[in-house]
């Protein structure tokens, strides 16, 4: 049977009240809480040993020093005075750092039924022989080893899942802190972590790092879990933004698939394929700005990616090796396909804004229907790079290149990020006059509909939202990783997400 991790509420408010508040407001996605008392007000600390009756489930009491990454700047007998007051409230777990010597509170707090989690803070960066460290962690007999640590960069990742491997059924808490180290949290059961450590999006410690219950259990699946989770990913720089792991979680949990996909924020490509042969990683998502990085790794490549020069996903193949596709290609031409088929023939006149990655993958999908589009683009020698590279047209992005676009306006793609959030009122073209005959694709997503689009339809115009080949892309992508179509009811008419 598999040992599931066990998700424990972190506790930093200043009152005891408040912590309570916080526990009742997530009480069914968490299985414990842990007591942070080094940020209660010092008013609050004679009423310790009450805490654990009122939480109403399993406690763990913690006064964290400053030195270990906490608030405590007290004396030294003091907190330990304070500890030793506090066990005979029945906390299941008291947490005492490594270089605590005090056998009469370990003793104490197993004589009120409780067990000692035996910690080690690294809130700077990754100590040596990780493994080791917490083997010793383990040397007094019924303590629980727990090992903390700061990963400075992607790189250092391998090292802590290394050592899960090389303890894994011995009972331990092991997990990396900072946004490097999200993957460890979310993955506590499959790296045989005892619980994981969570916290009130909005309290004290919602650092970056980490999560909300809510979000670990309906959005990560953490309940489903088990160590034949399959899972998957993106990598980008910076990656808190993504909205790839909502899409695809929601696409497990519709069709009951035992998977997870999670984010990995990643500095470090070659260091990132080591950790993805070890965690075995079905495959992964790229975004900026490892479109280009992630080729020179893969052992088989879609045909497109010579003329793309850019992959967006990555699919570990049955010998080990990595095969890398780009489905912008096609989440660009779905929408189209459905809404505008007429216009995929090779006299259609269009034009394509921008000249970046996307706007590429763009111009190679209209040149697969024959459609030598117009291309626009405020940098003039990256308009006139791609053009070449594809036998098209090319002016800048001003009152020359306007003029030109005549001849090419049955399709007018927007592929730069003018007008994407937060400067929403920017506009690529804001001189061009829509005739209301043009069908017109925005590529940005956020928000739903741009300036640049709306111009257009209330011109008349038929407009594609971003949105649309997102999901598109995504669908793609969901069919490599799982064999599977993403399933058509989580996506309305307008192919935008519902719930
Ligand atoms: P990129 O490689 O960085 O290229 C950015 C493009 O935008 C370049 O052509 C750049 O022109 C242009 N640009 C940026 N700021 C500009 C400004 N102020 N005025 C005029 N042009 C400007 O980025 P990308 O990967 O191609 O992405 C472009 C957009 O497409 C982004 O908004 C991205 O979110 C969106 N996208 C959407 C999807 C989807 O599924 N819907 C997929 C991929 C990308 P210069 O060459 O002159 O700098």
């Amino acid at each position: 049977m598999d040992e599931k991790s066990r998700i424990c509420l972190s506790l930093t408010a200043p009152t005891l009240e408040e912590d309570l508040r916080l526990i009742d407001s997530r009480r069914s996605f968490v299985d414990m809480a842990e007591l942070r008392a080094d940020f209660l007000d010092p008013a609050e600390l004679s009423h310790l040993p009450s805490f654990p009756k009122r939480a109403g489930v399993p406690s763990i009491l913690t006064i964290r020093r400053r030195r270990d990454g906490g608030l405590w700047s007290g004396a030294e007998p003091e907190r330990r005075g304070l500890l030793a007051r506090a066990v005979s409230g029945g906390y299941a777990n008291v947490d005492l750092e490594e270089d605590l010597e005090d056998p009469a509170l370990a003793e104490a707090v197993k004589r009120a039924g409780g067990r000692v989690i035996r910690s080690f803070h690294d809130a700077s960066g990754m100590p040596d022989r990780l493994a080791e460290r917490l083997r010793s962690l383990a040397r007094r007999p019924g303590e629980i080893p727990k090992l903390a640590v700061t990963p400075q960069t992607v790189g250092d990742l391998p090292l802590l899942v290394d050592a899960c491997q090389r303890l894994a059924g011995r009972e331990k808490i092991l997990f990396a802190m900072g946004e490097f180290g999200l993957f460890s949290r979310i993955l506590a059961t499959r790296l045989g972590s005892y619980l994981t450590y969570c916290s009130v999006t909005g309290s004290e410690q919602g650092a970056p790092g980490y999560l909300d219950p809510r979000v670990l259990v309906e959005l990560y699946r953490f309940r489903k879990q088990d160590r034949q989770t399959f899972l998957c990913g993106v990598i980008g720089n910076p990656i808190g933004h993504s909205r790839s792991p909502e899409f695809h979680n929601r696409g497990y949990e519709a069709l009951g698939l035992n998977g997870v996909y999670l984010p990995f924020l990643v500095d470090d490509v070659p260091a990132f394929f080591r950790l993805a042969r070890m965690l075995e990683l079905r495959g992964f998502s790229v975004t900026i700005p490892h479109k280009r990085t992630v080729l020179s790794h893969l052992g088989e490549r879609d045909e497109t990616l010579a003329r793309i020069g850019a992959c967006n996903t990555v699919v570990r193949r049955s010998d080990g090796g990595w095969y890398g596709t780009n489905t912008d290609v096609q989440g660009f031409l779905t929408p189209l396909e459905k809404q505008a088929p007429e216009l995929l023939r090779p006299e259609t006149g269009a034009t394509v804004i921008g000249a970046g990655g996307a706007a590429r993958s763009v111009v190679y999908a209209l040149c697969s229907f024959g459609i030598r589009p117009l291309i626009l683009n405020r940098t003039v020698e990256k308009a006139r790079a791609l053009a070449e590279a594809f036998e098209c047209e090319w002016a800048g992005l001003d009152e020359g290149g306007r003029s030109r676009m005549q001849e090419h306006a049955e399709l007018i793609v927007q592929a730069t990020g003018v007008g994407m959030e937060p400067d929403v009122a920017a506009d690529p073209l804001p001189e061009y006059r829509f005739s209301g005959s043009e069908v017109v694709y925005d590529l940005v997503y956020k928000p739903l509909e741009t300036v640049f689009l709306s111009r257009a339809r209330a011109a008349g115009c038929r407009v594609v939202s971003g949105l649309t080949m997102l999901f598109s892309q995504g669908a793609a992508q969901f069919k490599l990783y799982t064999g599977l179509d993403f399933p058509r009811e989580l996506l309305d008419v307008n192919d935008s997400i519902v719930k």
